[in-house]
């Protein structure tokens, strides 16, 4: 294809969640004015992992029109208030990520500066006690509530658990209702134009024979376009990132459905545990460095809450990122653009934002080179910010009893990072890069959960005296703790919302 060619026909290769989400965001978007067509090969299959979520799928799902009652009655889906982290810091240790705000914002000056001093005058409350999604998730407690009423306070902030592969199936069912034609079959060979070097023809097994202009790599591990084909390279991140194995097993359904993702760390990784309707999604995230195959097996299957409903499946990936995520006529999104562990649940953010990112730049008029290095610089960056907010998990652990965290807590890290932390441990602040996905709130929580405490606090919250301060907070703790007992339970509200 000639680089200024206009974009009539789009191929996506994959039908996994890369693939589907991909082609439900580009027909509702530009549906009119190109052809999708989606290549996916039931005997290779799907990865069939990647089940928790954070809150910015809900305004996906709106933005393509997603019924969210039948959504979450179609892939069996929960809440997800946020993630509990335990012995990340210490053994026996436990903090959560919960999602939204804390307490209540002071102008210019964010609420855990509020909190630091009170602590400075005896307080014993830990930051959580102000969190109103710490409070309900603690409780198994959840409603739709974007305010709390009569107070102004922020509401529950929540994403989804949900089953991958009926994820996949849900989409795969929109996606064919607004017009996206689905090929089955293997790709056996991609060619190229000898003269511009781009894709220019996938054939099947079946020799049927495949051409587009734009074609979206959504193979997962496979990079069957932006890597077999294209040779983009790959930038490694096993030295700050060194898991690269994870074992995956359901186990029956565990009541109460808990509205929150937990994250164990154990000697050498981390097991997840993911509260579907039907089932639970379980994990263990590990480094085949300083842990067997057989004994991280083992180790999971001994820490498991309920019997298990079908044989772990290991999974072997490589942290890092493709060098590039748009190359020639192809964009990768998905697992062919890159992997991160799902410690912080983001993945299907990225696929989510990289073809947002697509749609936005979309090359109508054909390829530009512009465009293309625009797009690939916030991909990076977005990847980048990610990848810092996940390494200072395993920098910040103090666990001494095995190899694998001493080596954590010694590596070297990222310049930013490390700047991050130490401007948070000396002033207690925290500023958000611009386009960063985590906010300060999410960072503090990790910081202080695994015992980062900053040396100072803003002077903005000397305008209180001690007594005000301390009426605020107990005027505060008290409203979430209140609200949060009346909320209905989750495993009711999910019966009412979405039963089946
Ligand atoms: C252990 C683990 C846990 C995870 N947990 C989370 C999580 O909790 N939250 C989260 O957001 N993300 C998570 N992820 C990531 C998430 O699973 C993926 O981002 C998501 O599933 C997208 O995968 P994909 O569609 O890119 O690839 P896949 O699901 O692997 O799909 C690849 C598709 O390409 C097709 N294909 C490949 N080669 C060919 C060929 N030659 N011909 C035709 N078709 C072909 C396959 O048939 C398939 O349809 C996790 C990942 C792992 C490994």
């Amino acid at each position: 294809m000639n680089e200024q060619q206009a974009v009539k026909e789009v191929v996506i290769v994959g039908g996994g969640t890369a693939g589907w989400i991909s082609a439900a965001l580009l027909v509702k978007m530009l549906g009119k004015s190109i052809k999708i067509t989606l290549i996916e090969s039931e005997e290779i299959g799907i990865v069939g992992v990647g089940e928790a979520t954070i809150p910015p799928v809900i305004h996906f799902n709106e933005g393509l029109g997603i019924n969210e009652a039948e959504f979450l009655k179609e892939t069996h889906g929960s809440i997800k208030l946020g993630i509990q982290f335990e012995n990340w810091g210490q053994q026996g240790d436990s903090y959560m990520h919960a999602f939204g705000n804390f307490g209540k914002d002071y102008p210019f000056c964010t609420f855990h500066h509020f909190w630091l001093k009170a602590k400075e005058q005896g307080l014993s409350d830990n930051i959580w006690d102000y969190s109103f999604n710490y409070q309900a998730a603690k409780l198994n407690h959840f409603t739709k509530l974007d305010t709390i009423p009569n107070v102004n306070l922020q509401g529950l902030v929540y994403a989804y658990h949900f089953d991958a592969s009926l994820y996949a199936s849900f989409l795969r069912r929109l996606c064919e209702k607004m017009g996206v034609k689905r090929i089955e079959g293997r790709i056996a060979q991609v060619e190229t134009d000898p003269q511009t070097g781009n894709i220019s023809m996938l054939k099947l097994q079946n020799d049927r024979e495949i051409t587009g202009d734009l074609f979206i790599d959504c193979s997962g591990m496979h990079a069957l376009l932006i890597e077999k084909t294209l040779n983009t390279g790959y930038e490694d991140w096993s030295h700050w990132l060194p898991c690269d194995r994870a074992w995956a097993v359901p186990t029956e359904r565990v009541d109460p459905i808990t509205p929150y993702t937990r994250s164990i760390a154990h000697q050498a990784g981390w097991q997840w545990r993911i509260p579907l309707q039907h089932r639970t999604g379980n994990g263990l995230v590990f480094s085949s460095k300083y842990w067997s195959e057989e004994d991280a097996k083992a180790h999971l299957l001994a820490n498991l809450d309920a019997p298990t409903l079908a044989e772990p499946r290991l999974i072997k990936f490589r942290t890092g990122r493709r060098l590039k995520q748009w190359n020639r006529n192809v964009v990768s999104i998905g697992l062919s653009s890159g992997f991160l562990e799902p410690l912080e649940s983001t993945s299907i953010h990225l696929i989510q934002s990289g073809i947002i990112r697509l749609v936005k730049n979309f090359p109508h008029q054909g390829i530009k080179p512009e465009e293309v290095a625009e797009f690939n610089r916030q991909s990076q960056i977005e990847f980048e910010h990610i990848r810092d907010f996940i390494i200072l998990h395993y920098k910040l652990t103090q666990r001494t009893d095995s190899k694998f965290w001493r080596d954590c807590q010694q590596m070297d890290i990222p310049e930013r990072l490390a700047k991050k932390m130490d401007l948070f441990k000396a002033t207690g602040k925290v500023y958000r890069e611009q386009d960063e996905l985590f906010s300060p709130i999410a960072w503090i929580q990790v910081m202080l959960g695994q015992g980062l405490s900053p040396e100072d606090f803003h002077p903005i919250v000397n305008a209180l005296t001690p007594e005000q301060l301390q009426e605020l907070l107990s005027y505060l703790k008290t409203i979430f703790v209140e609200t949060a007992k009346k909320l209905p339970e989750h495993n009711e509200f999910l019966e009412n919302f979405c039963g089946h």
